[in-house]
C-alpha cells in the first residue's frame, strides 16, 4: 500500500515504480474513470449534489464539487459513500486479475488507505511524508489553489503524522525527487528479491 497526504508525492512515486515495471493499481485513476464523461458514478453524484456540480456539457465540475465537499463534512461523507465502494470494487478486480497473471506483488496507491480500511488488504504500507507547510505549498502550486482551499483538503484527511505512525515504512519527499526515486529503487529491488 502506497499512501500519504494530498500532494505528498504518491503519483510521482507510483509513476516511478510503474516505469520500473511494477504493477500499480491507483485509486485516483479509478476515481477519475468513475467520474469521467459517461462514468458510472455520475448519476448518483447528480442525484446527491444536483446539477450545480456539472457544466453545460454534462461534465463533472471537479473544482465545484471539491469546494462543496471539502467545506462540509456531511457532504464529503456522502460523496465518499458513493465513490469508495465503487473504487474498491474496481481495484479488487484488478488485484484478482494480477493474481491470474502471476504478478508477484502489486502496489495499491490510495490516498485514504487507512481511512477506508484498505490497508487491511496490504502486507506492507509505505507512507510518503513531508512537512505540512511544504505540502500546502505544493498543493497550491500544482492545483493553482488558494491556501484556504489547500488547507481544507489537507484537513479533511487523517493527519499525515498519524498515517506515518501506522505505516510500515515512511519515505520522505521533501528533498530532490531523484533522492526519493533512488530510495524507491532500492526498496523495489529488495521487494523483488523477497517476492519476485
Ligand atoms: P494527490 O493526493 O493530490 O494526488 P500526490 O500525493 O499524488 O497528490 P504528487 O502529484 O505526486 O502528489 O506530487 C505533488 C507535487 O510534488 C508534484 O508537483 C510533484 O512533482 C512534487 N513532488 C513529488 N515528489 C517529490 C519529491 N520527492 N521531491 C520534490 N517534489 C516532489
Amino acid at each position: 500500500g502506497l499512501t500519504g497526504g494530498i500532494g505528498s508525492g504518491k503519483t510521482a512515486a507510483a509513476d516511478f515504480l510503474a516505469e520500473r515495471g511494477a504493477t500499480v493499481i491507483d485509486a485516483d485513476v479509478e476515481s477519475r474513470a468513475l467520474t469521467a464523461e459517461g462514468g458510472e458514478a455520475l448519476p448518483r453524484i447528480r442525484e446527491a449534489f444536483g446539477d450545480g456540480v456539472f457544466d453545460e456539457n454534462g461534465l463533472l465540475n471537479r473544482r465545484a464539487l471539491g469546494n462543496l465537499v471539502f467545506g462540509d463534512r456531511e457532504k464529503r461523507l456522502a460523496l465518499e459513500g458513493i465513490l469508495h465502494p465503487m473504487i474498491q470494487h474496481r481495484m479488487i478486480k484488478k488485484i484478482r486479475q494480477a493474481g491470474v497473471e502471476d504478478v508477484p506483488f502489486v502496489f495499491l496507491s490510495v490516498p485514504l488507505l487507512f481511512e477506508t480500511g484498505m490497508d487491511a488488504l496490504c502486507d506492507e504500507t509505505w507512507c510518503l511524508s513531508l512537512p505540512v507547510e511544504e505540502q500546502i505549498r505544493r498543493v497550491m502550486a500544482r492545483d493553482d489553489m488558494t491556501r484556504e482551499e489547500a488547507v481544507a483538503r489537507i484537513e479533511s484527511q487523517m493527519p499525515l503524522e498519524e498515517k506515518c505512525r501506522r505505516a510500515s515504512l515512511v519515505i520522505r519527499t521533501n528533498r530532490p525527487i531523484e533522492a526519493t526515486q533512488a530510495e524507491l529503487a532500492v526498496l523495489l529491488r529488495e521487494l523483488r528479491r523477497r517476492l519476485g
